[in-house]
């Protein structure tokens, strides 16, 4: 199957599962995960219909940007580290990866002489493995309320990575956890804190994450196969 197929495949998936549990498709965007994928493949899956891009290298984003079709959005999901926010808040439309106060204070500050309104989702530390970057589930609150001053960084909501599993089912209680977050959060109305976006699910797993209520699911995978290098 080529790329077309394979987005096709997953829209019905998608399709499927949020009629079983009584959501509307359109409340789930389809990212496609481009890290390591060449500019040719990129551009036959915004020509099926993808319109969001995710990207977790700085330096590769920004090889590949005028290579790529326009009137996609370029979304960060990758650790940011702080010499390349300068870049990055050029770059992308959104920044998916904030876990730090450190990194919010740049992104602020190189927004700013842009100017620029710097959308950001704030990635959660769900599960307790060594590799996984984000903000701990206890500390998100505070952190939030941290970032409630900001005039130029703008969040809309959350990002996390359940740990892998062979069984996706294993990872529906991280998912259902963040979305208690989410939730939890958006009743508390913070000052310049959207909860409007909730980021979950990736090739092995997004079903799951449908069900448990992501509102975007990033795929590399699924969508790109063998032209996918995992790193
Ligand atoms: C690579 C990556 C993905 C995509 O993973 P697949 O299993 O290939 O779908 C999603 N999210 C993040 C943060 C990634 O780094």
């Amino acid at each position: 199957m080529g790329i077309k197929d394979n987005i096709k495949f997953v829209k019905e998936k998608i399709d499927t599962i949020c009629k079983k549990c009584g959501r509307d498709p359109k409340s789930v965007t389809l990212m496609a995960v481009t890290k390591t994928v060449d500019p040719i493949y990129i551009n036959e899956a915004i020509e099926a219909g993808i319109s969001v891009i995710g990207e977790n290298r700085v330096q590769e984003a920004r090889k590949k940007f005028d290579k790529v079709k326009s009137g996609v959005a370029w979304h960060m999901i990758g650790p940011l580290q702080i010499n390349k926010v300068k870049y990055a808040v050029h770059l992308f439309d959104m920044i998916q990866s904030v876990e730090s106060i450190k990194l919010a204070d740049e992104i602020e500050k190189r927004a700013k002489t842009i100017p620029k309104i710097m959308d950001v989702l704030v990635e959660v530390k769900i599960s307790f493995e060594e590799t996984k970057h984000g903000v701990s589930p206890e500390d998100l609150i505070p952190f939030l309320k941290n970032l409630s001053s900001y005039r130029y960084l703008k969040v809309r909501g959350l990002m996390t990575m359940a740990p892998f599993f062979d069984d996706p089912e294993k990872a529906r209680p991280y998912f259902r956890e963040t979305k208690v977050l989410f939730d939890k959060i958006r009743q508390l109305h913070l000052p310049n804190i959207d909860m409007k976006i909730l980021s979950m699910g990736m090739s092995g797993d997004f079903e799951v994450a449908i069900e448990e209520g992501s509102t975007l699911v990033r795929l590399g995978r699924a969508i790109f196969r063998d032209v996918y290098k995992t790193k």
